[in-house]
């Protein structure tokens, strides 16, 4: 009766190579930081950059990135603006469709 052999691996593990790239997500700040900073910026200016509805603190809001991190943009204050959750939405809808990548549906 012939033995099975194992064949030798065709693919190559891709190593360290992957951790080079950060993602997007790995980029943004979390925690207390992100906290201080969504306090910081809605204190400085509580309304909706797109449709200027005064926005409440702390569920009424997201915090945004003008130029979206997918998109190149930087996570730093600068980059940040308050938009009510349905602007947020839309806008996050275009940056994603410029970005050439499917919308997710929701
Ligand atoms: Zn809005």
């Amino acid at each position: 009766m012939a033995r099975l052999k194992t064949l030798p691996p065709r693919l190559k593990p891709a190593g360290s190579r992957l951790a080079l790239a950060p993602t997007p997500s790995e980029r943004r700040i979390t925690g207390r930081r992100l906290q201080a900073r969504r306090m910081r910026i809605w204190s400085a200016d509580p309304t909706c950059r797109d449709c200027n509805a005064v926005t409440r603190y702390p569920d009424g809001f997201e915090l945004d990135h003008e130029v979206a991190l997918t998109n190149g943009g930087e996570d730093t204050d600068e980059n940040c603006r308050v938009r009510c959750i349905e602007c947020h939405k839309a806008k996050t809808r275009a940056d994603l469709a410029w970005a050439g990548r499917s919308v997710p549906r929701r």
